[in-house]
């Protein structure tokens, strides 16, 4: 069957960088599986795994507005060091998850620590960037009504 909303699908992939950097891939692990339409996935991708079925395989070049969005300077800020008490010894590049103003988790990068305070920057790690997938279609079903709603797959 084709990929249409309200299936599960199972997909295969590897995602790289502008430069070919392996930036993360399902080789060797368990297939990344989702329901289709919900917008689980990032939408240039979940748009173009409409209409394909099991077996096909493509690549595709997601442009960031399609993505994880265009890099936000206005979301790097000096905080002061004290925000970092309970957390001990920081460092730069260090991760922490926060939930955003909307209540969505997010993530946010340690950019630099010195002595006016510590910067952080709350672009997505993938923010800004054009990811490039290779990806294999594993399977296709149709979702089952209790899937449909808990909006997730078994
Ligand atoms: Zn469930």
């Amino acid at each position: 069957m084709q990929i249409q909303d309200n299936c599960v699908v199972s997909i295969h992939y590897t995602l790289t960088d502008d430069t070919g950097a392996r930036l993360d891939s399902s080789e060797g692990t368990e297939p990344l599986t989702y329901l289709h339409g919900l917008g689980q996935l990032i939408p240039g991708l979940e748009n173009e795994l409409t209409g394909k079925i099991q077996g096909d395989q493509f690549q595709i070049a997601v442009q960031p507005h399609e993505a994880y969005g265009e890099y936000d300077k206005s979301l790097v800020q000096l905080v002061p060091h004290n925000a970092f008490e309970e957390v001990g010894e920081i460092y730069p590049g260090m991760q922490f998850q926060t939930n955003g103003p909307d209540g969505h988790p997010q993530i946010i990068t340690i950019q630099e620590v010195n002595e006016n305070g510590v910067t952080v920057d709350g672009n997505h790690p993938l923010a800004g960037k054009v990811l490039h997938f290779d990806i294999t279609v594993g399977s296709v079903r149709s979702a089952t009504a209790e899937e449909i709603a808990h909006g997730h797959a078994h």
